[in-house]
């Protein structure tokens, strides 16, 4: 495994890390509209019980996207923090470098992936 790794890449991936981060932002700004309880006429309405069952499933599973979305952006957060003060693609747990193959795949990636496997059982 190489020690260093180039400028090249982690440029590249704080690059990528920039853009998923403005998508994950965006997304929560739509998700935000379709959530029935961000209509203004929700309050109001006397709506029938299953109507407002529904409003609450819809409001509870968007939440709960908003939620990961927003777990991401801080993800993302740190990861670009950890580029510029040359930490970058250090696993937190073991402190080995995490191969550039899986940073690829996931630029926000905190964790090498044999830690990752530990850490979700
Ligand atoms: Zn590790």
């Amino acid at each position: 495994m190489d020690k260093k790794r180039s400028q090249k890449f982690e440029t590249l991936q704080k690059e990528r890390l920039l853009e998923e981060r403005q998508k994950s932002l965006t997304q929560i700004e739509e998700l935000k509209k379709d959530d029935p309880f961000a209509d203004p006429d929700h309050a109001s309405d006397n709506a029938a019980i299953d109507t407002d069952v529904r409003e609450q499933v819809g409001h509870d599973t968007i939440e709960a996207q908003i939620k990961d979305t927003q777990k991401r952006v801080a993800q993302i957060d740190v990861a670009l923090r950890k580029i510029s003060k040359n930490q970058y693609g250090k696993c937190e747990s073991c402190g080995e470098e995490i191969p550039q193959a899986r940073l690829k795949l996931i630029p926000e990636a905190a964790n090498c992936l044999e830690c990752e496997k530990r850490l979700r059982k």
